[in-house]
């Protein structure tokens, strides 16, 4: 099923979706942890990549997730990468009978100059090239604080709507812990009269060094209610485990008050978390 059909359903409760990587580990282990989180009825699983967008391991993961009748979409990046390699990357996935992809530009790499750019500079590009070549529904991302390397909001929220006049479908946040930025963003889309689905990227505290990775890479505001907790919980795993759950049901449940279409969770490859936080808003609701 497409993004559009996903998000047009009238459901009173969001479209909950689940982000996996593919691990350095057996895929085994992480089948096992989507087979757990199947049964909160994902609308679909999204599978991020590395540089490049595609690679072999991914297409084999991908596969093996639609062999549990699950839709799968696949993120897919397009910095530093030719229109050639693109489109071969986008039709094998299209074969597969996959209907949505999440474009990006992806993360700068290292060296990368005026120089060596090819053929994709933003993720516009690449929703472009997508939507002339193909009928797949397109999600892109969206920064609740603005990207890191945009000077303000105002700015991000230009080229975001860049990114819905070439096709956009949906977008999807980066994560977020202040929930108030999330709905203030929200409002502000509205004002710029962006009216596409607006999916809520939800990712449970488990331990302090995976909170520091986050803010470091993104603007991502951490409020001071919770950095006391990231603090005190700092060498006590399963105290630090409950408060993210309990953190990430309160975010859940006010983005719900306020009529969040989607709910998607940055799992971590693990299902503990994330089917604690559904039970507890499913419970609530
Ligand atoms: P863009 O939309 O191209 O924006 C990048 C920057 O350029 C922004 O500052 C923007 O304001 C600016 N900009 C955009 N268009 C223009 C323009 N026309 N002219 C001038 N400036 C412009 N990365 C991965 O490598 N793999 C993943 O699987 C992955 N999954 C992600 C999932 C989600 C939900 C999110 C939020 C991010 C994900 N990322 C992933 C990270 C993403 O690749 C980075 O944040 C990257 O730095 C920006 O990608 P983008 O698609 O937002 O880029």
């Amino acid at each position: 099923m497409k993004l559009k059909e996903i998000y047009a359903k009238n459901n009173n409760f969001p479209v909950i979706s689940f982000e996996v990587f593919p691990p350095t580990y057996e895929y085994t282990q992480l089948l096992d942890e989507i087979e757990i989180l199947k049964k909160y009825n994902p609308g679909f699983i999204s599978l991020t990549c590395g540089a490049g967008g595609k690679g072999s391991k991914s297409i084999e993961l991908l596969q093996l997730i639609q062999n549990k009748k699950l839709n799968v979409m696949p993120h897919f990046t397009c910095i530093n990468s030719s229109k050639e390699s693109i489109e071969n990357g986008i039709r094998e996935i299209e074969k597969l009978g996959v209907e949505n992809i999440l474009a990006l530009r992806g993360d700068i790499p290292e060296g990368y100059s005026e120089l060596n750019k090819k053929d994709f500079e933003f993720a516009c590009d690449l929703v472009k090239f997508i939507k002339e070549k193909t009928s797949l529904c397109v999600g892109v991302a969206g920064y609740p604080e603005g990207h890191i390397e945009s000077p303000d909001l105002k700015n991000d929220i230009k080229y975001l709507k860049h990114k819905i006049e070439m096709g956009a479908d949906a977008i999807f946040t980066q994560l977020f812990f202040d929930t108030d930025k999330f709905l203030a963003y929200k409002e502000m889309l509205e004002k710029n009269k962006i009216y596409i689905p607006l999916i809520a990227g939800i990712m449970p505290i488990i331990s302090k060094k995976q909170v520091e990775k986050m803010t470091s890479m993104a603007r991502i505001t951490i409020p001071e209610k919770i950095k006391n907790k990231i603090d005190k919980y700092a060498t006590d795993n399963k105290s630090m485990l409950e408060f993210g759950i309990t953190y990430a049901t309160e975010q859940c449940e006010k983005l719900i008050s306020n009529d969040t279409i989607g709910l998607h969770f940055f799992t971590l490859n693990k299902a503990y978390s994330t089917s604690k936080i559904l039970d507890n808003i499913k419970k609530g609701g």
